[in-house]
């Protein structure tokens, strides 16, 4: 068990290297492993917080780059921090929008000091340095904030993973340095424009609570490609740069073939501390989430599963299926026997087809939320094999399953 300031994680029910964990936060407690949903603009696209939360939800990313050009770090934090702007009461993550930066900005000019980009709404120019990451994170106020990484193309050779892993390396010690700073000398109230006493209810029950600056954790992100000898440096820097509340590993499911995102787990995995949450950035589909899990890692998030699901693509135990192929027209099967979610225990197969071919704004919806609730329960459901002692006859058995093409579906 680990305690550092307002954060903790402890482990019990170990099998092999996948852990069962209880999380931590100044907003609640985490059971891991868990997938967390990405709320990109503070905001799961399509659903609203309550839904996530029945769909079994524990902890929302939301994106500071995105937050930043709309509707500004310090305009969250005028409003109550993220959690209050967004009605969400339980623990919350941003990342950096390192990613976002990188992939979606106009033109992006790299140097040592940080990046200059151009905003992809309006052409306006901005700077993103690892000390103004850090006061961007802070204005916003999620209990886990990211710290900036350099980010490169999957595939990239040797050289370029090394120098974009070292680099990172360099702004985390920046970012440590900023983060404490911040982190030392607090900030002002949040909350400068009052909240009149009919308004909708607040995050917080108690107010007054979430008036002082709550404290964050900052996480470092280990780098390196697919390249085993970047990875262990990359978490040797790290691990000598400070201590930390948890660490994140970066930069996979990018194209690589999946036995070398596997293969990365294994590599880093049994370098990270033990008593420490690892967060598996941008993984999220079923088979790699189990895999993962096997392999000691405990926080997940992916934004592709509801971006799938508003496209049609949604996940069974049986693999994924396309709900708008013509097959289902007369299917009056559900999605699938066991999801508890609206679409599953509401709705047929054919009645949901109609919805994504009429292009009614309910059909993305409720297959986004079908997703995301597939996901959460397979979490639970580990939750509940790791308890049991069960985890790796039923991993095996839910992969085979999975992976399994079934005729006709
Ligand atoms: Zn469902």
């Amino acid at each position: 068990m680990s305690v550092l300031g307002s954060f903790a994680f402890r482990t019990s029910h170990a099998a092999g290297s996948a852990r069962l964990g209880w999380f931590t936060t100044p907003h609640g407690v985490v059971e891991t492993p868990a997938f967390m949903p990405v709320g990109t603009h503070a905001s799961v696209r399509g659903l609203a917080m309550h839904e996530i939360k029945d769909a079994g939800a524990q902890m929302v990313l939301a994106n500071a780059y995105h937050l930043y050009l709309r509707p500004g770090d310090q305009m969250v934090r005028a409003l109550g921090g993220l959690h209050a702007f967004a009605r969400w009461q339980g623990p919350m993550l941003t990342d950096s929008g390192g990613y976002q930066v990188f992939s979606l900005s106009r033109y992006r000019t790299v140097t040592e000091a940080g990046v200059e980009f151009r905003s992809k709404l309006d052409g306006s120019r901005h700077q993103y340095t690892p000390e103004k990451v850090m006061q961007i994170e802070r204005n916003i106020g999620a209990d886990i904030i990211m710290q900036l990484d350099e980010l490169i193309e999957g595939g990239s050779d040797h050289a370029a993973s090394r120098a974009a892993m070292e680099r990172s390396l360099r702004w985390l010690a920046r970012c440590r340095t900023e983060f404490d700073r911040l982190s030392r000398d607090g900030r002002a109230p949040l909350d400068a424009f009052p909240v009149p006493d009919d308004a909708p209810p607040l995050a917080s029950h108690d107010r007054d609570a979430d008036l002082p600056a709550p404290p964050q954790a900052l996480f470092p992100i280990v780098q390196g490609g697919t390249y085993a000898d970047l990875r262990r440096a990359s978490i040797d820097g790290i691990m000598q740069t400070g201590d930390w509340v948890g660490i994140a590993v970066g930069g996979l499911s990018v194209g690589e073939a999946k036995s070398a995102m596997y293969d990365t787990f294994d590599t880093c995995a049994p370098r990270l501390p033990w008593d420490r949450p690892r967060y598996l950035m941008g993984v999220g589909f079923p088979d790699d989430l189990l895999e993962a899990v096997a392999r000691g890692m405990d926080l997940f998030d992916c934004v592709a599963p509801t971006r799938m699901g508003r496209h049609g693509t949604v996940f069974t135990a049986d693999g994924k299926i396309q709900v708008q192929k013509s097959s289902h027209r007369t299917d009056r099967r559900p999605l699938t026997d066991t999801c508890p979610c609206p679409a599953c225990t509401h709705y047929d197969r054919a009645y949901l087809r109609h919805l994504m071919v009429t292009e009614e704004p309910l059909g993305p919806r409720l297959l986004a939320l079908h997703n995301l609730t597939f996901l959460l329960e397979l979490m639970r459901e580990a939750r509940a094999q790791l308890t049991a002692g069960t985890f790796h006859a039923w991993q095996q058995a839910w992969l085979e399953r999975y992976r399994q093409r079934v005729r006709g579906a």
